[in-house]
């Protein structure tokens, strides 16, 4: 592996690939702020700013912040980080967080290139990942997607007017066969599609993840048809057990992943805080969009986050995440006994490996789920997502995506038992 500083790392730090054919016009057309690249000037000596719009700190009414951990210790954040937090900061985010998640990158992924990548924060991973969809999808192209998808992207792609090229998944996640076949097939080489979107761990909404002999594969086919891959995988430090299935980030020997991690699921969703990491020109360009729309994601988020990562360091970082999939593997299990005990002979599921989610295919005859679990389910008083919001193209289907995260096991085991009765009623 290439370390941060060594010679090897430094000869690289260059594109290893031409972007250009993947970049969308309306991305193309992004120029630097104005004002925004004045920033940099700002630290020079003696430069004196008449340039800039950022507001006097001394007119703030906050003066302090400090926060209180579940552990009980408290972190008092320094008036200087206090008054950074409160400021207008850089695109990319504070430096000492993107920093942090550099190292921490490095240590976890390893990338084969070393430390030549680049991070980008937002409001949430939501915020770059879409940033990422403008960057490289316009009206007609034809996006390589996961089947059945994260809805949250369905939702921004679909008015984007690009077309799905569906690869199914199944319990070992994504099927590699599936995406060749896809590729190979296709007739004309200046439409294939470029651009494969995937959430690799702990799916959404399958609560199943891809293992590492298909990840490898995928990766091979992403190398054959020149295709960058979209890992999204806010349940990557959700997988149950001890182990973590290496990320395609970890793989990417050629720079053609774009990898999101979220801080949704660990620390806390309400902060929105989440990170692009992958290739400079490819983060540059989420970076140009943020400059244009968010400015930067907050600084008093950022630094919440910070000093709590500061604090543990990246082995307490990773106790901590490890107590939170603890946690919902426990849930999950409780969940997998209420099916085996209600949903028997009526649904089929796979246990889920990581994550909050189980998809479950109603038997009997369902074959659309749809009504029945927004008319149904809803005036028994259970809440599910039909499945057919999860699929690319439009098609009716017998399954359902319930979650574990939030119900207790009591409300879970009583949720089961009413779909249990639907399902019957429906016979
Ligand atoms: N991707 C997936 C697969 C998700 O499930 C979610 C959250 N539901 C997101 C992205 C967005 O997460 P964030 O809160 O970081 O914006």
């Amino acid at each position: 592996m290439l370390r941060q500083g060594s010679p090897i790392s430094n000869i690289q730090k260059r594109s290893l690939m031409d972007y250009s054919r993947f970049i969308s016009p309306k991305s193309a057309r992004r120029q630097p702020s104005a004002i925004r690249s004045l920033a940099p000037l700002l630290s020079l000596p003696g430069m004196i700013s008449l340039g800039g719009g950022n507001p006097h700190p001394d007119s703030f009414p906050y003066v302090g912040l400090s926060f209180r951990l579940r552990s009980g210790e408290v972190i008092d954040v320094p008036e200087k980080e206090v008054q950074q937090a409160l400021q207008y900061s850089p695109t990319n985010g504070i430096p000492q967080l993107v920093s942090w998640l550099k190292n921490l990158q490095l240590t976890e992924h390893k990338p084969p290139t070393g430390d030549n990548f680049e991070i980008c924060l937002g409001n949430g991973s939501q915020d770059v990942l879409t940033k990422a969809f403008d960057m490289l999808l316009s009206e007609g192209d034809t996006l390589l997607c996961e089947s059945p998808a994260y809805v949250g992207s369905l939702a921004y792609l679909r008015p984007l007017g690009c077309k799905f090229a569906e690869v199914p998944s199944d319990g070992e996640g994504l099927q590699p066969e599936a995406l060749e076949s896809v590729l190979a097939n296709w007739k004309d080489i200046a439409t294939r599609p470029r651009v494969l979107y995937t959430v690799p761990i702990g799916g959404n909404p399958t609560g199943c993840s891809t293992t590492l002999d298909r990840k490898k594969k995928i990766y091979e086919i992403a190398r054959k048809y020149d295709i960058i891959i979209l890992e999204d995988d806010p349940y990557y430090y959700l997988q149950f057990g001890n182990t973590r299935t290496a990320s395609y980030f970890s793989m990417d020997v050629d720079q053609r992943v774009l990898r999101f991690d979220s801080f949704s699921k660990i620390l806390s969703a309400g902060v929105r805080v989440g990170w692009v990491t992958g290739p400079k020109p490819l983060v540059d360009r989420i970076v140009l969009h943020s400059q244009a729309s968010i400015l930067h994601a907050s600084g008093m988020s950022q630094m919440m986050v910070y000093k709590v990562l500061e604090h543990w360091g990246i082995e307490g970082f990773l106790a901590h995440t490890s107590q939170v999939s603890a946690f919902y593997e426990n849930k999950g299990k409780a969940f997998m006994q209420s099916a085996e005990k209600h949903l028997k002979g009526l649904a089929e599921w796979v246990q889920p490996n990581a994550g909050m989610f189980v998809w479950i295919k109603l038997l009997n005859g369902v074959m659309d789920s749809s009504s029945l679990i927004k008319t149904k389910a809803v005036e028994k008083k259970v809440l599910m997502v039909p499945g057919f919001e999860f699929f690319p193209n439009p098609r009716t289907t017998p399954y359902v995506r319930a979650s574990f995260s939030t119900a207790t096991e009591e409300e879970i085991d009583i949720a089961l038992a009413r779909l249990a009765e639907i399902i019957k009623e429906e016979q």
